[in-house]
């Protein structure tokens, strides 16, 4: 079946685990995921209009590239190409095919053709079709080579129902499920690497996140307070078109408390403590369901396993770490990806831990401690004074007003 259609470029959109859920979710999840796609490119000022064929979202608009570079960044997405769109015919397929061989085939250079036919579109099937658009690309370079293993230049072809798609570049998006699918988690972030990635890898799984931040006042170095906002900010450049909120509680006062008379090496356990207890107030009014940090395993005092365990026995809530396996380096490159990462990070000292921090704490001990500086006063007073941090498609806006703390992280 020959379909004719207007020779144009497209941005096909392709999207990966939604083909492993049922008929009706599978309908919703593209639903969110189109909802998304359009928030993003409309917070870039991009007009343009869709269509749904099978397994894909194809875009059309007047800066397919642009669009494209969008479109990569939207969790669910698993790659982006720009295509041409002819009609489906071997012929037409190959007189695209054709130019593309012509500017990028050199003498010697391997190249490969990736064809797909899509059933019922008729025409000659995939393999065939793959050996015709070879043989036509070999004929724009001679003195190329097919080698279908380890190509230097490859060109793919969909034989579609709604036409023909040419294209030889897939840019690599984030893969996941659409934000707001999964529901909502608190994400506990600093200035440092870890905690922005970790939050970065729920939003990835779909998850509505609000970041939640202490600020140490004195005790911290001189860069942290901004650069948890900066770790916000480049956040929400991963889901344009939502407010991204970040809860900051002071937490001076914690460790102003800490720093007289307790034992010394239970600082980092119970500072951990704290904000997990400040998190698990605020959960019911952000609809939040977990709690979310950077936290690994062995790379620093507080983070051997069983002191992990003694954190998260300072509340009911369930704890998320995803990074709870991986070495420091694997973050570092994720974080370097996804665009947190901050060469010249600054002053991030914290000024509260102690010489020899424990790695065993003994939780009888640590809350004989926390009794004994008032540790509910000092959450309960922490939570009277928060401030809330919106950043939206990169811009920061500040409330000092504690009245946006019940807004919702994102219409859902
Ligand atoms: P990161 O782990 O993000 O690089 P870090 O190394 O400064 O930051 P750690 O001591 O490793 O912090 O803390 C482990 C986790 O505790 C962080 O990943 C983060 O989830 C949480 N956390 C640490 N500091 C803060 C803070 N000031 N506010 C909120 N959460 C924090
Ligand atoms: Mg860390």
């Amino acid at each position: 079946m020959v379909v004719k259609v207007e020779e144009q470029m497209v941005v096909m959109v392709r999207y990966g685990e939604l083909f492993l859920k049922s008929e009706p979710v599978k309908r919703h999840f593209i639903g969110l995921l189109i909802r998304n796609i359009k928030r993003s490119l409309d917070a870039e000022g991009l007009s343009f209009r869709h269509e749904t064929p099978r397994g894909r979202i194809l875009i059309y608009g007047d800066h397919p590239r642009k669009i494209a570079a969008e479109v990569a960044r939207v969790f669910g997405v698993v790659d982006v190409s720009v295509a041409t769109i002819t009609n489906n015919t071997p012929e037409e397929i190959g007189r695209v095919a054709k130019t593309l061989g012509q500017k990028h085939l050199k003498a010697g250079m391997r190249f490969a053709v990736r064809a797909k036919r899509e059933k019922g579109s008729g025409g000659p099937d995939s393999q065939e079709l793959g050996r015709v658009i070879g043989g036509v690309l070999l004929d724009a370079q001679p003195g190329a080579v097919v080698d279908l293993t380890h190509p230097e230049y490859e060109v793919f072809i969909e034989a579609r129902g709604n036409g023909g798609f040419i294209y030889d570049h897939r840019i690599p998006a984030p893969g996941g499920l659409p934000f707001g699918t999964q529901g909502n988690a608190i994400g506990l972030i600093s200035a440092g690497i870890d905690s922005p990635v970790a939050s970065w890898m729920m939003m990835k799984r779909g998850c509505g996140m609000v970041h939640l931040n202490m600020d140490a006042g004195r005790w911290a170095g001189c860069a942290t307070a901004a650069g948890a906002v900066e770790n916000h900010r480049k956040l929400s450049l991963w889901v344009k078109g939502y407010p991204l909120r970040m809860l900051v509680v002071d937490s001076s006062p914690l460790y102003d408390a800490m720093s007289r008379g307790i034992p010394q090496r239970y600082i980092c356990v119970i500072c951990k403590r704290f904000m997990f207890r400040v998190a698990a107030e605020l959960m019911p009014g952000e609809h939040a369901e977990v709690i979310v940090t950077g936290e690994n395993l062995g790379q620093v005092a507080s983070q051997t396993l069983s002191n992990l365990a003694v954190i998260s026995s300072a509340v009911s809530a369930p704890v998320i770490r995803p990074l709870v396996t991986y070495d420091k380096g694997e973050i570092v490159t994720i974080a370097r990806r996804i665009g947190t990462f901050n060469q010249k990070p600054g002053d991030l000292c914290c000024r509260a831990v102690p010489a020899m921090p424990s790695t065993g704490a003994n939780l009888a001990e640590v809350i004989a401690a926390e009794e004994k500086i008032d540790f509910d006063l000092l959450i309960e007073q922490a939570l009277e004074r928060i401030k809330v941090i919106t950043a939206m498609n990169g811009e920061i806006t500040v409330h000092e007003k504690p009245e946006c703390l019940s807004t919702p992280p994102c219409e859902m």
